[in-house]
């Protein structure tokens, strides 16, 4: 408690943290963890464009085992229905009739489930229906996705989190023989950006070719084998306590000497030019790799990690060199290597 505060303060000071005390353990008790939901029957649209065919099946044939939401991503979730709430009523408020709010569709053939925010039906629109749907996102999310000139470029996007937006409303419009409807992507404080939808055939294709691989294995009840280790994606997956993955290493030669490179080019992340130089023999890019280009390794307490991605239909590799933490994981790195990065 602080010193300066006299009698009277620390008395009120006191009375007030009881009050905060029984506000958080309220506020939480309103927000109860949840049973993982009954998954069995079908695929999530949300989910559909998953990079995982094991995360997909996992999800419909071990739903009960999916980690449940944490407290933060309970509250997460209550704000985003707040801001779809804001975003239906401001809609409503410029004029616009919102139809249906959180419609359930189901797909049996391709074995799909979700739901669509809403509809509109603007006077004269020519295919009279317009669905939309409201994706409400962390700040850094949207100030990547708000970027995208396009939906493909949403699509193209190589984070996970932006690039599966588009595949839950294109198979609405699939299902309702739909040729468009609106992406609205909303954070705190700004103004939501909004995206045109035209039906997308290539995606369709990719999304429903893969939920019949992963509704065939549900019906076997067998396992695809795991994505390639994504740090990103597996580091934050909900069955990663059942499949256990491990980054991938491959065997590769390494020098005798190439610990002592590699600490060489730690010591000089302070010096732009020489630590530069050292990245382009030790990294490079794709037209000029360097040494652990496209590696996946661990030297001494080096961690070098390499993972891809598709941007603007290009194969885009990115390799990165960490130094372990005493007494912690490669994985976990508690000092960050902004510039140890390289496409
Ligand atoms: S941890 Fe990775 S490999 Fe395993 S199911 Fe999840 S996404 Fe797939």
């Amino acid at each position: 408690m602080n010193k300066g505060l006299d009698q009277d303060e620390r008395e009120i000071l006191l009375e007030v943290n009881s009050v905060i005390l029984e506000i958080d353990s309220k506020m939480d008790s309103e927000h109860p963890q949840q049973d993982p939901s009954f998954h069995e029957a079908n695929n999530w649209a949300s989910e559909a464009h998953h990079p995982c065919d094991l995360f997909l099946t996992y999800a419909r044939l071990d739903w009960q085992q999916r980690r449940p939401l944490n407290i933060d991503a309970r509250y997460r979730v209550e704000d985003g229905k707040r801001y779809e709430s804001m975003i239906r009523r401001d809609l409503e408020k410029i004029g616009f009739e919102v139809l249906g709010n959180q419609t359930r569709f189901e797909w049996p053939e391709f074995e799909i489930s979700g739901r669509i925010d809403g509809s509109l039906a603007p006077r004269g629109y020519s295919a009279k229906l317009l669905p939309f749907e409201v994706k409400v996102m962390g700040d850094f999310l949207f100030q990547k996705a708000r970027r995208a000139r396009d939906i493909y470029d949403l699509i193209n996007n190589p984070i996970y989190w932006i690039n599966k937006i588009p595949s839950q409303l294109n198979i609405y419009l699939f299902l309702m023989a739909l040729p468009a409807g609106i992406l609205i992507l909303k954070t705190q404080g700004v103004k939501p950006r909004l995206f045109p939808m035209v039906i997308n055939y290539e995606l369709a294709e990719r999304d429903l070719g893969r939920l019949k691989t992963v509704n065939e294995h549900a019906r076997k009840k067998t396992y695809p084998p795991r994505m390639k280790y994504n740090k990103k994606v597996c580091g934050n997956c909900d069955f990663n306590h059942v499949c256990l993955p491990t980054p991938s290493m491959d065997f590769i030669y390494i020098g005798q000497d190439a610990e002592s490179y590699l600490e060489r080019y730690w010591k000089l992340r302070s010096q732009k030019k020489e630590f530069e130089k050292a990245h382009a023999e030790l990294v490079g890019n794709a037209s000029a790799p360097g040494y652990f280009f496209g590696k996946n390794a661990l030297v001494g307490d080096f961690a070098i990690t390499s993972t891809e991605s598709i941007k603007d239909g290009q194969k885009t590799t990115r390799t990165k060199i960490e130094k372990m933490v005493e007494g912690d994981t490669p994985w976990s790195l508690g000092e960050k290597n902004g510039k140890g990065t390289h496409d």
